[in-house]
């Protein structure tokens, strides 16, 4: 056991490759001696070094790993050696080297955190603009309808007459399959939560207006209403109106038109 304590501080840099010469020799010539003891550690060290190998910047030590080099750079650290290493102990760079290692690995770990958060972020902007996109996309199918009810000859226009005599004249185009699109400009703007509501006054005698789309005009107070699928067909309504109604609309119109307009 004496014997093997002068050898203990040489083993790691023997399993580095690190010893040679009469070091070299020595504790050779005493590993051929059978020595169990310091065999087991050589074979220990040499799988500390083999794990080392693996070390890349990108790959994460074990926890067991992290703790034997921790370990063995503590028991360094507290032997007056390591600040004067003699000619046979473990090269003060080699230690650097570990330890660079470590903060290497424990840095790559923690960019790896940094990594996921970033990828987490990323994954949730693309979504973002998958969804604004999808939006879009609806927004132009929506146009697209839009222009080609007002410009195909086949749809049906409709001047919605303003009841007051200050508001704007608004326009419906209705298209017998694409449906009603209703345009004005400078319409006023409903008090707050309040809606206009579209209704088409069926030809039938006694019929109920029946209800359509709600809409607020835009800031500038311009309004484009599409109606795809209108709940009644063109042949069987008299005329369209539009109300002011509560937000999210009637079943009834609970106010006089502000708009009227025949249909054909
Ligand atoms: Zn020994």
């Amino acid at each position: 056991m004496k014997i093997c304590e002068q050898f203990r501080e040489l083993i790691q840099a023997y399993a580095l490759g690190a010893l040679d010469g009469e070091d070299r020799a020595a504790f050779e010539a005493h590993l051929a001696t059978g020595c169990s003891d310091c065999a087991k550690t050589v074979e220990e060290a040499r799988w500390l070094v083999s794990q080392l190998a693996y070390l890349a910047p990108e790959a994460t030590p074990s926890d067991m790993l992290k703790g034997r080099l921790m370990q063995t750079l503590r028991a360094e650290a507290s032997q007056p050696r390591i600040a004067a290493p003699s000619k046979t102990g473990i090269p003060f760079w080699m230690w650097a080297g570990v330890a660079a290692l470590i903060v290497l690995s424990l840095y790559s770990a923690l960019e790896a955190g940094r990594l996921r958060v970033e990828i987490h972020d990323a994954n949730e902007r693309a979504a973002a603009i998958l969804r604004e996109r999808q939006q879009l996309q609806e927004q132009l199918a929506v146009a697209k309808r839009e222009a080609m009810i007002v410009t195909d000859p086949a749809s049906v226009k409709i001047p919605l007459a303003g009841q007051d005599p200050q508001a704007p004249q608004l326009e419906a185009k209705w298209h017998s399959q694409l449906g009603i699109c209703v345009m004005g400009h400078n319409v006023p703007m409903p008090a707050a939560n309040r809606v206009l509501q579209l209704w088409l006054i069926p030809k039938a005698p006694g019929a109920k207006p029946m209800p359509s789309m709600t809409l607020r005009p835009d800031p500038d107070g311009k309004l484009v209403l599409l109606v795809s699928n209108p709940p009644e067909s063109m042949s069987e309504t008299k005329a369209l109106a539009i109300t002011e109604e509560p937000e999210g609309g009637s079943l009834q119109p609970t106010t006089t038109p502000r708009w009227v307009g025949g249909v054909g």
